[in-house]
């Protein structure tokens, strides 16, 4: 299946710079969400290429999203089977935002207490030596990401619930036993 991430398709266009990206840049500084409008068209754009599948990484968050999904997938003949629900404890997941970095080489995730490099200062995957961390990943950002999500996304639950797709995931369990959890739910 191809994962379609909306925070990467926004990193890309705010790294690109045009005029659409800068906007998008302010925004996400500002740890505020971007505009449906916006969200929905760069996801249309990426829809066409799935093939077999896609998981929907970051998105819809908000009910007018997840209304134009509907559209945008009805358009194309496909459907939702499966909304994971990864709950978590607010103050845990400041911890793991806060913590998380990149390598700047491979891409490869780590964290400053969950998941060091074997090697501190090397990437275990590729020994690359050069790491990153988003911009948007400080508490404070990360607080108001939460308000956002209470207050927008939170609510479109029940919309998916009423069809009978939510499937609940312990997100405060290990890295593994998650991946293992939404596999289940994936391979029904
Ligand atoms: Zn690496």
């Amino acid at each position: 299946m191809v994962q379609l991430s909306t925070g990467d398709m926004l990193r890309s266009a705010r790294e690109a710079g045009t005029p659409m990206g800068l906007r998008v840049r302010a925004v996400m500084d500002r740890g505020e969400l971007v505009s449906d409008a916006i969200v929905s068209a760069l996801i249309g754009e990426h829809l066409d290429g799935i093939g077999a599948g896609a998981i929907f990484d970051g998105y819809p968050r908000t009910q007018p999203q997840a209304e134009a999904l509907e559209m945008l997938l009805e358009e194309r003949g496909r459907k939702i089977d499966h909304v994971v629900e990864l709950v978590v404890d607010e103050e845990a997941l400041v911890t793991r935002i806060t913590g998380r970095f990149t390598c700047a080489k491979c891409g490869a995730p780590y964290h400053d207490s969950l998941h060091r490099p074997k090697v501190d200062g090397i990437c275990d995957l590729c020994g690359g030596t050069e790491f990153k961390r988003r911009p948007d990943d400080n508490e404070q950002t990360v607080r108001t990401r939460m308000a956002e999500y209470r207050e927008k996304t939170a609510p479109i639950l029940p919309f998916y619930e009423a069809k009978g797709l939510v499937r609940q995931v312990d997100g405060m369990a290990a890295v593994d036993a998650v991946s293992a959890a939404i596999d289940a739910i994936l391979d029904v």
